[in-house]
C-alpha cells in the first residue's frame, strides 16, 4: 500500500516539474510515507528532529511533508486543532493525509508562497486520489490500489483511525488502470487494499448501493474481470493482504478457475488461539483460518501461504502461546512476520489492556516461534529442489539475476544478459531458508 502511494506521490510531484533527487540532502522537498502499525515506526521518525534541524539550516528552501498512516489531519499549521505531528516536530511544514495528496502543491504554497508551479489538481476526494497516475518504479509488475481504510478495528491496530473507514474504489475505474497498465508492457498485477478482499462489502460501499450488480463477493468479480486482460498480455494477478473474514467459498472458486491469478497469499492470523483473538477482535476462530486454508489447498494444490504473528500481546498466557506455536506446526505456512506486541498509542490495546507480558518472555516467545518459522521456511523450499519454476525477473546484483516464481518464491540464477522485467524457466536446484537458486533451462 505505501510502494502504491508513494507512487502517487511521485507522480503528482513530477506534474510539478520536480524529479527525484539522488540523496535526501540535495532535496528541496522531503516527504516521509510512514507506516504506523507499531509504534517503533512512529518513534522513527519522531527520532529525525535532530538530522532535519540541521538540514533545514543548511537548506533554507526545504520543505518538509509527512504522510501515510501516522497522519490524521491535513494542515501546515502548527496549533493545537491541527495535526498533533506537527506540534510535535516544528520541523515538519505539511501533514497531509494520503487522499488529499492532490492538495500537496497548494500546501506547498502555503509554505513558500514564491513557488511556482507547472499544474493543477482535482482535489481532494478518494476517487481523485486514486485517478491519478503513478509514477510506477517498474513498468513490468505494478500495484493498483483497489480499497482503502479498514473497519475490522483490530484493537492492537490505528489504522481505522488514521486511514479511516474502508472506501472501496469506483470497478471501472480500476480496470481501467489494470488495462494501462499492461498496454504499457505491465505482466504482474497486484492489487492492493488494508483488507483488500473486503472490496464493496463496507458499511460506505453497501450504503452508496454501487456494488450490488457485482454480486455477494464484489472481489471475486473484480478477479475475473481483470483476468480476462491475459488476453492482452497480463501473465499474473496477486492481491494483498486478504482478511480471513471475508475469504468467502465463492473467492476460492473463483480464484481456482482464473488463468493468471498466482498461488500465493498472505494471510494474516495473529495468533493461533481464539481467546487471544478474541482479545485482537480479530472476529474469527482458528478453526475457521485453518479451513479456509484447507480449501484454498484442495482448490489450489501448490498454494504457498504465509502469515503475520503477534506474540506477548496482553495477557497471553502460556498456554495461548503454546496454542499458537502447534498452530504453526500443524500449518507449516512458508513464512511468517513474526513481531513482539508493542501498544501504539491511540489504539484500543493501548488504551484498555495491560501490556502485562514482561520484555524478556516476549523476546523468548519470539526466539522459540522463529526457530519453527525459519525450519518451515526451508521446508517449504526444499520441495521446489528438481522443479522448473518461471520466475519474473526483478532485479540484478552483479551476475545474479533475481526474481519471483509464481509462488512468490525468490529464486536467484545466474546470467549474462539483463533479462529485468523478463519471465524465464528456472530449474532449482537449491533450497535456503529465505530464496530458492537454480540455473537457466
Ligand atoms: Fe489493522 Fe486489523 Fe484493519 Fe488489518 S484488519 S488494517 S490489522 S484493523
Amino acid at each position: 500500500m505505501n510502494t502504491s502511494d508513494s507512487e502517487r506521490i511521485a507522480s503528482v510531484l513530477e506534474r510539478l516539474g520536480y524529479e527525484k533527487a539522488a540523496d535526501g540532502k540535495e532535496a528541496n522537498m522531503l516527504i516521509f510515507n510512514t507506516c504506523s502499525v507499531k509504534q517503533k515506526a512512529e518513534d522513527r521518525v519522531l527520532g529525525l528532529r535532530r538530522q532535519l534541524a540541521d538540514l533545514k539550516k543548511t537548506k533554507q528552501d526545504l520543505q518538509v511533508a509527512i504522510t501515510g498512516c501516522m497522519v490524521s489531519k491535513t494542515s501546515t499549521e502548527h496549533d493545537e486543532k491541527h495535526d498533533q505531528l506537527l506540534r510535535r516536530m516544528p520541523e515538519l511544514d505539511i501533514a497531509f493525509r494520503i487522499e488529499d495528496v492532490a492538495k500537496l502543491p497548494k500546501l506547498m504554497k502555503k509554505v513558500d508562497p514564491s513557488l511556482e508551479y507547472k499544474d493543477e489538481l482535482d482535489e481532494g476526494t478518494l476517487e481523485n486520489y486514486f485517478k491519478i497516475i503513478p509514477k510506477k518504479a517498474t513498468k513490468f509488475s505494478v500495484f493498483v490500489p483497489i480499497m482503502t481504510g479498514c473497519d475490522k478495528f483490530c484493537t492492537y491496530c490505528i489504522v481505522p483511525f488514521t486511514r479511516g473507514r474502508e472506501y472501496s474504489r469506483d470497478f471501472t475505474d480500476i480496470i481501467e488502470e489494470c488495462k494501462r497498465h499492461v498496454e504499457e508492457g505491465a505482466v504482474e498485477i497486484t492489487l492492493v487494499g488494508q483488507t483488500v478482499n473486503s472490496y464493496g462489502l463496507s458499511f460506505n460501499d453497501k450504503k452508496s448501493g454501487k456494488f450490488e450488480k457485482f454480486g455477494s463477493s464484489p472481489f471475486s468479480t473484480l478477479l475475473r474481470e481483470v483476468d480476462k486482460l491475459s488476453e492482452n498480455g497480463l501473465k499474473r494477478l496477486r492481491f494483498t493482504s486478504p482478511h480471513p473474514r471475508d475469504f468467502t467459498d465463492e473467492l476460492i472458486g473463483s480464484m481456482a478457475a482464473l488463468k493468471t491469478i498466482c498461488p500465493y497469499f498472505h494471510m494474516p492470523v495473529q495468533s493461533g488461539d481464539d481467546r487471544t483473538l478474541r482479545r485482537m477482535n480479530r472476529n474469527y476462530k482458528t478453526a475457521e483460518y485453518i479451513e479456509i486454508v484447507k480449501k484454498i489447498k484442495s482448490a489450489m494444490p501448490d498454494c504457498a501461504i504465509s502469515t503475520d504473528i503477534i506474540v506477548g500481546f496482553c495477557g497471553e498466557t502460556d498456554e495461548e502461546y503454546e496454542n499458537t506455536y502447534n498452530m504453526y506446526k500443524e500449518m507449516e505456512w512458508d513464512m511468517c512476520f513474526l513481531s513482539r506486541y508493542s501498544p501504539r498509542k491511540g489504539t484500543y490495546s493501548e488504551k484498555k489492556l495491560k501490556d502485562d507480558i514482561p520484555h524478556e518472555l516476549k523476546a523468548k516467545r519470539w526466539h522459540h516461534m522463529n526457530k519453527l518459522l525459519l525450519e518451515c521456511a526451508e521446508k517449504s523450499h526444499k520441495k521446489y529442489i528438481g522443479q522448473t519454476l518461471k520466475v519474473l525477473v526483478t532485479h540484478i546484483n552483479g551476475n545474479k539475476r533475481i526474481g519471483r516464481s509464481r509462488a512468490f518464491k525468490e529464486v536467484q540464477f545466474e546470467s549474462d544478459k539483463d533479462l529485468t522485467g523478463q519471465i524465464i524457466d528456472v530449474k532449482i536446484t537449491k533450497a535456503g531458508i529465505f530464496h530458492l537458486e537454480g540455473e537457466r533451462k
